[in-house]
């Protein structure tokens, strides 16, 4: 009983994964403060918007210092990166309501393209634990729950070695803890959003036609939104967007109750 090879990586990207095809002279695209701004999202993998900007007035001497010029700064680094299949967006958490900026991807939207970066028994663990939670009634199951199924899976991962991985995803923004509970992360939907799609195809916001686990739901249609999506909508009309009812609140999911009055 092993975890196949062994894999020292601590993070899920790594610049030396990260080569432009074009060479230098691709790279002559982009400056300093472009490098600085792509390694830092490589080792973070997701960062609050609020850093992302404290970080690049710094290495920009302040000429990036609020939500446009980091926009701007991101579009171009973009504008290269997307020819090697990888991209940075803006995104808010369903779950913290946090604005966070994401490295992401792009070239295959399936769980195998993160073979690179770990063991097949890391694969096999970060696969079950997101089919337990995208099975769970309420999209989430506990701290415990996660660690527990290294034990079940088919290449066994210890338990402290399966805490130590899942640690990472969690701050690389796969997963989000948030009391002992545990949901999937806005950079796994991000990713994995084609393939989530597929297995969960009713988890669309009809608002934002975005991916959506942690939200609200009409008591009359029950489709679930995301909060922040209803709570632009409703500054129009109070009702549902999916049935036209007056909008109440589905409460039979505690998960959605707790989230906050968007009065
Ligand atoms: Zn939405
Ligand atoms: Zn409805």
């Amino acid at each position: 009983m092993f975890c196949g090879q062994q894999g020292p990586k601590n993070n899920i990207y790594h610049l030396s994964q990260f080569k432009f095809k074009g060479g230098k002279s691709t790279m002559n695209f982009l400056n300093t403060s472009h490098r600085y701004f792509i390694q830092y999202m490589l080792n973070h993998g997701t960062s609050t918007v609020e850093n992302a900007i404290k970080f690049s007035a710094k290495v920009t001497g302040g000429s990036v210092n609020d939500a446009n010029s980091l926009k701007t700064l991101v579009t171009q680094i973009n504008g290269v990166i997307s020819k090697q299949g990888f991209k940075m967006v803006f995104t808010t958490c369903e779950v913290t309501d946090q604005n966070l900026i994401i490295w992401l991807n792009t070239k295959n939207d399936h769980i195998t393209q993160l073979q690179n970066v770990f063991t097949l028994a890391q694969l096999e663990y970060f696969h079950a634990i997101l089919m337990e939670i995208i099975n769970s009634v309420e999209y989430r199951i506990t701290y415990p729950e996660c660690l527990n199924i290294t034990c079940s899976l088919k290449f066994p991962v210890t338990r402290d070695a399966g805490q130590e991985v899942f640690e990472e995803w969690i701050k690389g923004g796969y997963y989000v803890k948030q009391t002992n509970f545990v949901y999937l992360g806005p950079r796994l939907i991000q990713e994995f959003s084609a393939y989530l799609k597929t297995c969960c195809p009713s988890n669309v916001c009809i608002l934002c036609q975005e991916l959506v686990f942690f939200g609200k739901s009409c008591g009359s249609c029950r489709k679930m939104l995301h909060s922040y999506c209803l709570t632009k909508y409703f500054q129009t009309v109070r009702q549902c967007p999916g049935c036209q009812s007056n909008w109440i609140e589905d409460n039979r999911n505690t998960n959605h109750a707790g989230s906050d009055s968007d009065d």
